[in-house]
This record gives C-alpha cells, sequence and structure tokens, in this order.
C-alpha cells in the first residue's frame, strides 16, 4: 500500500466553477419564476377587474331599467287631464280625444302608446307612435290588455298608479303602467273609483329607448336580444313579464378595464423583468467565467509551485554532494594532528556544514513530498523501538539543557504495525527536538497511547513541555513552511523553520495529523496521532520486522 500524492490539484477552481454555474442556473429559475408569478398575479388581477365591472355594469343597467319603469309609472300616475279633456274621456268622446288628447301625446313623443279603458264594458281607445292608425279602438290585443289590468290592478287596488311591468308587444318587449284618468283638481266627490275610466301607458323597448339608458349609464351598445338564454360572453340582464317569464335579455359588451390594466402596465412590466433577466443573466455568465479564470489561475499557480518544489528537488540533491564531500574532508581532517586554532577552525565548518546539511535535507524532504514525489512505505514496524531509539537521543539532549525528561509508551510495547516507520520516527524527532530546542527549564514528557480493535489501531503520540509555548496569533502559523516565531536571524540558526511543515504533511499523509495547545511562558502541548493497520503472527511479517 502506498499513500502519497497531492489530491485533486483542481479542487478548489472546480467548486467554485460549479457553485458559479449552480448560481447562473438557480437565476434563470428564479428569473423564471419571477416571470411566471407576475404574469400569473397580473392576469388574476386583471380577470377580477374585469369580473367586478362586468357585474358592476350588470347593476347599473338594471338600475338604468329600473329607472326607466319609474319614469313611466310616474308619468301615468302624474297625468291628470284639464276639465275639457276629462268630460270627453269620461263621455268617450272619441273625436275630441282624437283631436286634442292623441295630437298631444304623440307631440310630447315620450311615450309609445296611450289607450284609454272604460270600466262599463266601453272598447279600449288610444294611440301607439309608428301605428298607421293612431287613434284606434282597441289597439292592445283584449287578452294582453286583461292580463295587464288584471296584474296591475293587483298591484294597485286603490287605481291610483300601478308600478310599471314588462310584457311582449308587437314583436318587442314593453314597459306598461296604468292609472285611473284624473282631471286636474283631482276626482269629483260624487265619482266612484271604480266607474272612472283609466289609461294604460307604454314605452317600447327599441335600440332608440335603450340608447337613451345608454347615454345615462355610459354603456354605448346596449340591446336586445330575444330567446330564454343569454348569448355567452356579453353581460345581459334578463326582462321577466308578470309572471316571471324571459321575454328578452338587454345584452351589452362587459366593460374590461383588466385590458386596459395589462396594456398599460405590460410595457413597463415586461422591460422591468428584461432588465432583471439581462441583468442578472451577465452577472451570473461573469461569475461563470471569473470562476473560470479562477480555476485556471489556480490550475497554473499548483503547476508552477509543484514545478518550483520540482527544481528544489533536483537543486537539493546537487547541494548535497559536494557537502558531503566537505564534511568527509572535514572529518578526515579531524584525524590528523591540529594546533588549538586550527581544531577551533574545524569545529566551526563542522556545525556551519551539518546545519547546511540538516537544510539542505529538509528542503528535499518537503520537495519530494510536494511535489507528489514521497511515497509512504508500507513496511511492518514497531513503534516502541522507533520510540526507544528517540528518546534515548533527546535524553541526552534533554539532561545536557537541565531539563527533566520522562517518556511513557508502555502501550504500544509489543506492537507491530505496517507503515513508513521513518516518517513515524521523523515525526516524533521533529516533535521532540523542537521541545527540548523551545524549554529553557522544567521538563519534557512524551506519552503514547493505543486505540482501536481488530485489523486498525489509531497511535497517539504526545509531547509536552514547560518551555517559551506559542502565542495564539502564531498557532496558526507555526505548520506553515519557513514560519518561525521569532523568525530572528539569531534565532533562525536553531532550526529551518522546515521540520512541523514536514510532519504535518508526512501525518497528513498517513491519514492523521499534528494538533497543537500552547500557552505562552507555560509551554506547549503536540499531538500526533494517525491511524496504521495491525501486523498479526499469522502474517509471517514479524521477522522483516
Ligand atoms: P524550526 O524548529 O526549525 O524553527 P519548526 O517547523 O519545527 O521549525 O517549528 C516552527 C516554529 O514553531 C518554531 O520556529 C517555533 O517558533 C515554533 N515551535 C515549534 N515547536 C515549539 C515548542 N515546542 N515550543 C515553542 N515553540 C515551538
Amino acid at each position: 500500500m502506498t499513500r502519497g500524492g497531492t489530491g485533486d490539484e483542481t479542487g478548489d477552481g472546480a467548486r467554485i466553477l460549479g457553485l458559479s454555474r449552480k448560481l447562473a442556473a438557480l437565476h434563470a429559475t428564479g428569473v423564471g419564476l419571477l416571470f411566471a408569478v407576475v404574469i400569473t398575479t397580473t392576469l388574476w388581477i386583471s380577470a377580477e377587474q374585469n369580473r367586478l365591472a362586468r357585474s358592476a355594469s350588470e347593476e347599473l343597467v338594471s338600475s338604468g331599467i329600473a329607472s326607466l319603469q319609474n319614469r313611466l309609472a310616474t308619468l301615468v300616475r302624474d297625468y291628470s287631464i284639464w276639465d275639457d279633456a276629462y268630460d270627453a274621456v269620461l263621455t268617450n268622446d272619441r273625436g275630441w280625444i282624437y283631436r286634442n288628447i292623441g295630437n298631444a301625446v304623440t307631440d310630447i313623443g315620450t311615450l309609445d302608446l296611450i289607450e284609454f279603458v272604460y270600466p262599463a264594458g266601453g272598447a279600449p281607445f288610444g294611440w301607439r307612435t309608428g301605428s298607421p292608425h293612431e287613434g284606434e279602438t282597441g289597439i292592445m290585443p283584449a287578452e294582453l290588455l286583461n292580463r295587464l289590468l288584471r296584474e296591475l290592478d293587483q298591484d294597485d287596488p286603490d287605481r291610483g298608479a300601478s308600478r310599471a311591468t314588462f310584457a311582449e308587444y308587437d314583436g318587442d318587449p314593453w314597459i306598461f303602467s296604468l292609472a285611473t284618468v284624473r282631471p286636474v283638481d283631482g276626482v269629483p266627490a260624487d265619482m266612484r273609483v271604480e266607474d272612472l275610466p283609466r289609461q294604460i301607458h307604454g314605452y317600447r323597448l327599441t335600440k332608440h329607448r335603450l340608447d337613451e339608458v345608454g347615454r345615462e349609464l355610459l354603456i354605448p351598445d346596449l340591446r336586445i336580444e330575444r330567446g330564454a338564454t343569454a348569448p355567452p360572453g356579453l353581460a345581459a340582464i334578463a326582462i321577466r313579464d308578470g309572471a316571471g317569464a324571459v321575454i328578452a335579455h338587454i345584452v351589452w359588451t362587459p366593460p374590461s378595464p383588466g385590458a386596459s390594466v395589462l396594456r398599460k402596465i405590460a410595457p413597463p412590466l415586461g422591460l422591468a423583468l428584461l432588465l432583471v433577466a439581462g441583468v442578472g443573466m451577465l452577472s451570473a455568465r461573469s461569475a461563470v467565467r471569473a470562476a473560470e479564470r479562477l480555476e485556471q489561475a489556480l490550475r497554473d499557480a499548483k503547476a508552477a509551485d509543484r514545478s518550483k518544489s520540482e527544481f528544489l528537488s533536483n537543486v537539493s540533491h546537487e547541494l548535497r554532494t559536494p557537502m558531503n564531500g566537505i564534511l568527509g574532508v572535514a572529518q578526515l581532517l579531524r584525524t590528523t594532528e591540529l594546533d588549538a586554532e586550527q581544531s577551533e577552525l574545524l569545529e566551526i565548518l563542522f556545525t556551519s556544514a551539518n546545519t547546511q546539511m540538516a537544510l539542505i535535507s529538509d528542503l528535499l524532504d518537503l520537495s519530494r513530498i510536494e511535489s507528489g514525489n514521497r511515497a509512504l512505505s508500507d513496511e511492518p514496524f514497531e513503534p516502541a523501538l522507533i520510540l526507544r531509539d528517540v528518546t534515548e537521543m533527546i535524553r541526552v539532549a534533554a539532561e545536557k539543557k537541565g531539563l527533566g525528561f520522562t517518556a511513557d509508551f508502555d502501550a504500544v510495547q509489543g506492537l507491530v504495525l505496517r507503515g513508513d516507520g521513518r516518517a513515524f520516527r521523523q515525526i516524533l524527532t521533529n516533535l521532540l527536538g523542537n521541545a527540548v530546542k523551545f524549554t529553557d527549564a522544567g521538563r519534557v514528557a512524551l506519552r503514547a497511547a493505543v486505540a482501536g480493535k481488530g485489523e486498525g489501531r489509531r497511535v497517539t503520540i504526545e509531547v509536552e513541555d514547560t518551555g517559551r509555548g506559542i502565542p495564539r496569533a502564531a498557532l496558526g502559523r507555526i505548520f506553515e513552511r519557513f514560519y518561525q516565531v521569532d523568525g530572528s536571524s539569531t534565532r533562525a540558526a536553531e532550526g529551518t523553520g522546515l521540520g512541523l511543515a514536514i510532519s504535518q504533511a508526512l501525518a497528513r499523509m498517513m491519514g492523521g495529523g499534528i494538533e497543537v495547545a500552547s500557552t505562552v511562558g507555560q509551554g506547549s502541548v503536540f499531538v500526533f496521532s494517525a491511524p496504521f493497520p495491525r501486523v498479526t503472527f499469522a502474517d509471517g511479517d514479524l521477522d522483516a520486522a
């Protein structure tokens, strides 16, 4: 098993690009929904307006026709005739009536029909506009006349004046009203109301008369439609006779303010929506473009970083060879006879060359990891053995500084795991080395713990010191390459600032990590933990450990 590599290089860019595309799609959906909502609402509002306007116009026309009925009823009630006329009507003097009343009625032109009806079985007598025989006997059919007399009498038992009613006559709907004939000074006291003649007045509901009503109501196209049902699509009110049967309908085109509202708001609304859609699309598209550019930049940056690491890896290797030469020669020089000054100079040479060597190997390590060339090995190893080696070495360094040192790794005694023992050692050496390096008084302690059953184990190593600690602001940065809390040049001689970066990278490659907690002036705790498969005796691998 090999673990390594640097993961998906374009992960972030692709995620941002994906998000931007989603944003664009979301925007398109949003604008679509907005369109749908606005259009549905507008249509609903205009339909509702049309419905209200239609029922308002129906009420208006109903009241217009009712006022026409009232006008006729009022007219017949107030229709008092002067004395001569009264006598003539009373005596049924048709010649007189025809000459004097008839002409007057047709001249006034407000009525379409007037007929006098006599109580003692006398034949009715009257006028009708448009008839060739104005001034004639019994102009209305007896059947219709009797029906109206019955109906209107019932409505007006005192025979003062009836309300007006509808009836069909001569191919049209008519409005009729009935009243007793009265002289200007009132009905004489000696006359019984039942003995007096009566007058029936009528309006023919012609187009002309409806136009009069329509003009008042500002509805220009009122007209009559025959038949028991109203034609569809038009506004209508039914005209019923006294028995409640529908004679005809008054119809007109229903007003549709909704349509005019739509016409008015459609252009600005459409423009606004178009603007929203356009601006949104543009910004969504530019977001996608920016994300594409970002992704490309990320890819370029990662490629550049990788080639930098590759370059470093090559250069480090080339640097190491001459350094080995220098160290070898210095080592040889040590075995020769030197005076005190020469010895001192040689030690300086040694220290410098060693420091340089450490830096080169750290650089080489890190560049290998970052360029994806450091693969973790998968060999059986015993953590306890590595811990023993490393702690022995550190104990010497700690004692040199007068620090206490304890190491408790009983928990891993006898445990054999599979993994990269070298990396495990590297991480421990770095953590313990730092603990001793950054602690001037007190102690350094190491504790190991194991968790898990069956195939795998999670090993946790805790390194605690009572050193200078790490400021809170620096905690997040100490794992960065070359970061040092105290970056001064004197301090830099103590290390490279690469140790933790390398350790963390290795720990992550193992599927684990390093965490840190610290208080300035009190000390730090570094905790490294990672999972490892366990080697059982049955594996037969133990020999290799
Ligand atoms: P180096 O030790 O070579 O400087 P590292 O990467 O190992 O580089 O550590 C980075 C920095 O983190 C150190 O320079 C130091 O400032 C801080 N640091 C690491 N370990 C400790 C510790 N145990 N106590 C205090 N500071 C530490």
